[in-house]
């Protein structure tokens, strides 16, 4: 069923996601209301009405199903049961069950195997012999990651020797785990897709990331990877995306290794920070393609109109006061994204920039010049000022 502009469209979570989102329903003529545990939201700014709520609170969550023609989340660990209430109500695309299995790393590497999407070699830990055999297998360095409610590294660990194992295990043996082979990558990539009620599927090609402390850093796009590779990893991705019949959009992470192997890392079934670049820089935004998925109307075309960069700025750009905003917005083909948050702590994505240059380096080196001169270094050194 088409939801069409004028009908209220649910929002589960209340970041910066559902916040770009909203505005792009709200440029098309929906409403929004969200739903979170918090109030005065980067997402609830902007829509029409916050529920401040628990996402246990069922009772809420009926409430909220049943004032919106369709439900969508922008944040993904959203408990089944939240989703599954909801859907007695309105329909929630992406559904409950890919939220699901991309909730927890173990079923998502699972899922992504069984159906022969390459992954890196993986092992469930529940004991320390089974993380002594893993490492054996696998050897080190490995990463151990809790199997649910990771994000940006939180709930990872990388093992550097077998020696350290008992000590880590102590440390995190209440979770569930899963432990990763470690990939020697040359670089990290992601492939956001959109895929429609009529089963039509569109992407953005692929964007090449960097991090710092395994917080999402710089994103450039398109990247600089060979045609080949390219095609493979947007090919994988699409296949993701049809093999799990999704309505909406979604970020399948890759790592590209030192020998030319795609592996995917990780799936997120909603808009990604990677792809807030689109926002500026494509005809569809990703947030304008979730709108038109999770409403049943076609698929905007995703060209992207000019190589672009998207530096993320982090609470820590704060420590020395607020942020000098002008001399960011001193380079007229930068963008200045901020996400309404009111406290800025260390890691904190607080915003983000966007560089619309006439190649890919000079999008990125903008970027990275916008974000110094907020702290204060002299742009003229760079000869963009
Ligand atoms: P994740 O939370 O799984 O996205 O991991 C965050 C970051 O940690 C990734 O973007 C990588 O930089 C690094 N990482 C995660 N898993 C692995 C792995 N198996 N091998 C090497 N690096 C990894």
């Amino acid at each position: 069923m088409k939801v069409l502009p004028g009908a209220t469209i649910g929002v589960l979570g209340s970041g910066q996601l559902g916040r770009m989102f909203a505005i792009a329903a709200r440029r098309m003529g929906y409403r929004v209301h969200t739903f979170s545990p918090l109030a005065d939201t980067p997402t609830g700014q902007i829509a029409d009405i916050e529920y401040e709520a628990s996402y246990d609170d069922l009772e809420a969550i009926r409430t909220f199903a049943s004032k919106v023609q369709v439900v969508t989340f922008e944040f993904e660990n959203v408990p089944a049961a939240t989703v599954e209430v909801a859907a007695e109500f309105v329909a929630v695309r992406p559904s409950g069950h890919i939220l699901y299995t991309t909730q927890n790393r173990l079923r998502e590497k699972t899922f992504l195997s069984s159906k022969g999407f390459p992954v890196t070699r993986f092992k469930r830990i529940t004991t320390l012999e089974d993380l002594k055999s893993g490492l054996t297998e696998f050897g080190t360095p490995a990463i151990l990651k809790t199997a649910g409610f990771g994000y940006d590294g939180k709930g990872q660990t990388r093992i550097g020797s077998i020696e350290d194992v008992e000590k880590v295990f102590q440390s995190w043996q209440n979770e569930e785990l899963i432990l990763e082979a470690f990939v020697d990558f040359q670089c990290e990539l992601s492939v956001i897709a959109a895929r429609g009620l009529d089963g039509n599927v569109a992407d953005w090609g692929v964007i090449e990331n960097t991090h710092r402390n395994h917080i999402l850093d710089i994103s450039v796009a398109p990247a600089a990877v060979p045609e080949a590779v390219a095609r493979e990893a947007t090919s994988l991705a699409r296949s993701v995306l049809d093999e799990m019949e999704l309505i909406g959009v979604m970020c399948i992470e890759f790592f590209l290794t030192r020998n030319g192997k795609l592996l995917i890392n990780e799936l997120a079934p909603r808009p990604h920070n990677s792809g807030h670049l689109t926002f500026d820089a494509s005809i569809t935004s990703q947030f304008d393609q979730q709108l038109r998925a999770v409403c049943g109307l076609p698929l905007g075309s995703t060209e992207l109109m000019r190589p672009a960069a998207m530096a993320n700025l982090l609470g820590d750009l704060w420590s020395n006061g607020e942020p000098d905003w002008a001399a960011a917005c001193a380079i007229p083909e930068v963008k200045l994204h901020l996400y309404g948050k009111i406290e800025p702590k260390p890691g904190r994505k607080m915003g983000h920039l966007t560089g619309l240059g006439r190649t890919r380096d000079e999008s990125k080196s903008m970027v990275i010049q916008a974000r110094k001169a907020l702290v204060g270094a002299d742009l003229t050194r760079y000869g963009l000022a």
